[in-house]
């Protein structure tokens, strides 16, 4: 076996993405942000005047978009029908609209659908909330990463502020105790490891220790051919 899958999920700003970039990069693997999708969906449909508790008319707009990705330079571009998407769903605004509509069934199997086809050829990091337990349940190395409330919501402060964005870390801890919420509580496909990830705490951690960590996990399993410890 030359390429494995890898899982890696988690809450709000615990690293995920870096991580999955960092990962992807350092083992030549495509990387794709599932989150991304989930916000196109909620930016689209907020742009048509949708309301975003009407399950089956987002669940069309999660049918009908055509995604498309772009992994260069350590930077992933997604575009939804032709449209760049990378620099609007990067708001406060549309990761609460991609978490009120990823609690609709309809809109995950759509979107869960069209990650299992993007992944099918193997060789690919993928983070998200439901990768380990639902659309890659046979990844060869899941990855279930956490961190406090407090660190993240630290983190998150930092990226936004580097923005310019006007923000209190009080404020961003309370946003991101209402996605943990959200994320966890929903019906379907509810934020959890799944029983075979491997748990990792950043808390404490460095970016790239964790990277490092996840990286020898990864060449450990190809070693075995692939197979979970
Ligand atoms: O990871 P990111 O913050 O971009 O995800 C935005 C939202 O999309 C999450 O809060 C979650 O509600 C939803 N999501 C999901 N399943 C995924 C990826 C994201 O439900 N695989």
């Amino acid at each position: 076996m030359n390429q494995i899958s890898i899982a890696v999920d988690g809450p709000a700003s615990s690293g995920k993405g870096t991580l999955a970039k960092r990962v992807a990069q350092q083992l030549d693997y495509a990387y794709l942000d599932t989150g991304a999708m989930y916000r196109t969906v909620g930016v689209l449909a907020m742009e048509s005047g949708l309301s975003l508790s009407d399950e089956k008319a987002v669940a069309v707009v999660a049918e009908s978009t055509v995604f498309r990705f772009k992994w260069e330079g350590g930077a992933l571009q997604i575009w939804g029908n032709g449209r760049d998407m990378s620099a609007v769903i990067r708001t406060e605004t549309a990761g609460k609209a991609a978490s009120d509509v990823a609690v609709h069934p309809a809109v995950r199997s759509a979107l869960v659908a069209q990650q299992q086809k993007l992944a099918e050829a193997g060789g690919v990091v993928m983070d998200g909330r439901d990768i380990g337990t639902v659309v890659l349940p046979r990844a060869e190395l899941k990855i279930y990463l956490d961190a406090s409330p407090e660190e993240r919501a630290r983190r998150r402060f930092l990226e936004l502020k580097a923005k310019g964005l006007e923000i209190s870390q009080t404020d961003v801890l309370a946003q991101i105790k209402e996605r943990d919420r959200q994320d966890s509580n929903r019906a379907t496909s509810p934020l959890c490891a799944a029983d075979d990830a491997i748990i990792i705490d950043s808390t404490d951690l460095s970016a790239q220790a964790v990277c490092d960590r996840v990286v020898d996990l990864a060449r450990q399993r190809l070693a075995e051919g692939g197979l979970p410890g």
